[in-house]
């Protein structure tokens, strides 16, 4: 099977050719149709964060296929069942996170395409009990960019506590944010998109944002406190700067919710500001398998809408290249189905 592989960081991956893997105890092995290109795996192919992956690696952690062979014990998928393969590849389910309904906080985690090989490649790995059946009606290529963009973006929505009559601001309508977008407004709030290129801008338009800021030109705290400042902001961006401007655009009691992970990211937070605004500044990693379920229910019955497009895996280096660019409506698929 080929895969594309970190053999070092900040180098071009390297397509190559590897043995299929055997599943181990209670793993399946998935023959991929679908991976998603998430911003995490540029991270991870350049080393950008304090703990990093070890070269050689396979990237990927929006994965999506059929099971193909079952392993030892594996007795509640199917071969040929479609499966999602998230970045939350396994967790202890014994510590307190894993049996408060906080899984994503396990300190035991796997993380798919980090700790362990992940999606960029013909066939993957799986601990079955992560990987996340694909209702009926779902493509595999709407599938990928919903198993973390989507489940990501829902969950900071849900620890941002959004209600309807509120004002949400999305700070990056990237691959997250194009969903994260549609997840605001299935919650009722009024939504402000945050970008700085006019396609996400319009793209954010469409998927029902109501007030889109320009940050080439505008202060999106500025604009933002005009509209009486925002309940909560979501931070998508991969840009420190941006963190900030959703902080300053917060009204009092508001929450700025972290998600995106620039290296090496600080932002300051004036303490006067905090403590008599009543602000709270949260971090949101993506989200349970329970939320998955739901993200895949939401798209099932219709209520959001996946903008991907499709690139051959052997395109990898110049995806990347595209999303950094800025290039990309929302989220490129490496399409790995029978018809790539
Ligand atoms: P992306 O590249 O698709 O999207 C980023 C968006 O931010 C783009 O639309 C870009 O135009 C926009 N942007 C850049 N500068 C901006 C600025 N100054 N103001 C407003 N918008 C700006 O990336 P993605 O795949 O959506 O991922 C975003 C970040 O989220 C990455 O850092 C990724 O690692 C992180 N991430 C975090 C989690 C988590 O669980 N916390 C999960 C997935 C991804
Ligand atoms: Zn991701
Ligand atoms: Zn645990």
């Amino acid at each position: 099977m080929k895969a594309a592989v970190v053999r070092a960081f900040g180098e071009p991956l390297v397509i190559e050719e590897r043995p299929d893997p055997e599943p181990g105890p209670g793993q399946v092995r998935v023959r991929a149709e679908a991976s998603g290109l998430c911003h995490t795996d540029i991270h991870a192919a350049h080393g950008d964060w304090p703990v990093r992956p070890n070269p050689p690696f396979v990237p990927g952690h929006e994965g999506v296929g059929l099971v193909e062979t079952l392993g030892e014990g594996v007795t509640h998928l199917a071969l040929g069942q479609r499966v999602a393969v998230p970045w939350l590849g396994k967790t202890c389910g014994r510590c307190e996170h894993c049996l408060s309904g906080w899984e994503t906080l396990c300190e035991q985690q796997i993380n798919t395409g980090y700790g362990c090989d992940g999606a960029y490649a013909e066939k993957m790995l799986a601990w079955a009990d992560f990987a996340q059946p694909v209702p009926e009606g779902i493509s595999a290529l709407d599938a990928a960019p919903l198993t973390c963009a989507g489940v990501t973006t829902y969950k900071a929505l849900k620890v941002a506590d959004v209600r309807p009559a509120q004002l949400v601001a999305i700070s990056g309508v990237g691959g997250l944010g194009h969903l994260a977008v549609q997840y605001a407004k299935i919650a009722g709030a009024t939504v402000a998109a945050i970008d700085v290129t006019d396609e996400k801008l319009e793209l954010a338009a469409e998927l029902g944002a109501d007030i889109v800021i320009d940050a080439r030109e505008h202060d999106p705290g500025e604009v933002l406190k005009r509209h009486g400042g925002a309940h909560a902001a979501i931070a998508l961006a991969v840009n420190e700067a941006a963190f900030s401007a959703a902080y300053s655009g917060l009204r009092r009691g508001g929450k700025l919710v972290m998600v995106a992970l620039p290296a090496h990211g600080t932002i300051q937070v004036p303490i006067f500001d905090t403590v008599l605004g009543g602000i709270s500044v949260i971090g949101s990693i993506v989200g349970t398998r329970q939320d998955l379920t739901e993200v895949f229910q939401l798209h099932a019955a219709g209520r959001t809408r996946v903008i991907q497009e499709t690139r051959p895996l052997a395109s990898v280096n110049e995806s990347i290249d595209e999303v950094l660019r800025g290039q990309i409506k929302a989220r490129i698929v490496f399409d790995l189905g029978e018809g790539r």
